[in-house]
């Protein structure tokens, strides 16, 4: 009797445990939902690499614009909307590269502060057809990264005091890293004599790597993939670029992630050239790809251009 009592105990204590984790997981279940991380809204996938290296867990960061994605032409979304709603801040790279603006008019429908992280860059001015535009693509220049870098640093503080003096020591290694990557990209390109240092590409989105590490660019569609001002492939354009492919002795041209590779294959063809490999330009590339950040997507342009035209 006795030892049936004892294992009728057991038995009450055992349901009355299990049931108690039961109620304590979904408890905690319940608290995971009430207590989401606060999250960063970044348009362009570099944004979003930048920010992930310098806010650590203290922000779930999220994005925008996929891997491969067009930030000239792209249009938001309802998900995108609601994304923005959720964020504590948004981060646009600024410069027109976001077309017609559609990430500073998601922040502002949510009532969002937006950091325009190529603020304070030295814009280059790009001239077609007579028009003036400025070129969105800085971060092409691993010194104009560490301008954006600087500029999330101090956004993010603003949103949160109390982890500036952490944002600015992950930025210290991010920033040490960009130092780095610059130095790199110099020794590499000195393996292309200077007068074969010339890119070609679908749209102008190289002109500051061009500038900081002596190369002449051509892109027969102009600064933008969109519709906007002295954007666009003109047959003038193109018959430029393939009249001076071939003066200059171009030895290949070069697709983009971004873009569609139509273009370039056409110029390809008409002006008698190889394709050297496909860049990445407006986008890093997707998750587990070489170039799924923004040090690796630099790492692998260069190797690409240096392999072809070396
Ligand atoms: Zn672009």
């Amino acid at each position: 009797m006795a030892v049936l009592r004892k294992i009728l105990l057991i038995g009450l204590a055992l349901i009355a445990f299990a049931n108690s984790s039961v109620l304590q997981s979904d408890a905690s279940a319940l608290q995971i939902k009430t207590t989401e991380k606060p999250s960063i809204l970044c348009s362009t996938t570099q944004l979003a690499d930048f920010t992930r290296n310098i806010v650590g867990d203290s922000f779930e960061v999220k994005c925008v614009l996929a891997p491969g994605a067009d930030p000239h032409t792209y249009m938001p979304t309802p998900r995108d909307a609601q994304m923005a709603v959720r964020a504590t801040l948004c981060i646009q790279n600024g410069l027109n590269l976001e077309g017609k603006n559609w990430m500073a008019t998601l922040a502002g429908d949510a009532g969002k502060p937006i950091i325009t992280a190529a603020d304070g860059v030295k814009p280059l001015i790009l001239e077609t057809d007579g028009k003036k535009t400025l070129d969105p693509h800085a971060w092409f220049s691993p010194e104009n990264a560490a301008i954006y870098v600087r500029n999330i640093v101090s956004g993010v503080a603003s949103a949160n005091p109390s982890i500036k003096w952490e944002l600015e020591a992950r930025a210290k290694l991010y920033l040490a890293q960009l130092r780095t990557l610059d130095s790199w990209i110099r020794q590499m390109v000195h393996m292309i004599p200077l007068q074969q240092r010339i890119l070609v590409t679908s749209h102008d989105a190289f002109n500051y790597f061009a500038q900081e590490f002596d190369f002449k660019n051509q892109a027969p569609l102009g600064w933008s993939t969109g519709s906007e001002i002295g954007a666009g492939m003109t047959p003038s354009r193109f018959k430029a670029v393939v009249d001076s492919i071939k003066s200059l002795g171009v030895k290949a041209v070069f697709v983009e992630s971004s873009v569609n590779p139509k273009l370039i294959r056409e110029l390809a063809r008409e002006a008698g050239v190889r394709i050297g490999g496909e860049l990445y330009s407006d986008s890093m590339g997707a998750e587990g790809s070489a170039g799924e950040t923004y040090i690796g997507m630099m790492r692998e342009n260069v190797l690409t251009i240096v392999g072809a035209l070396k």
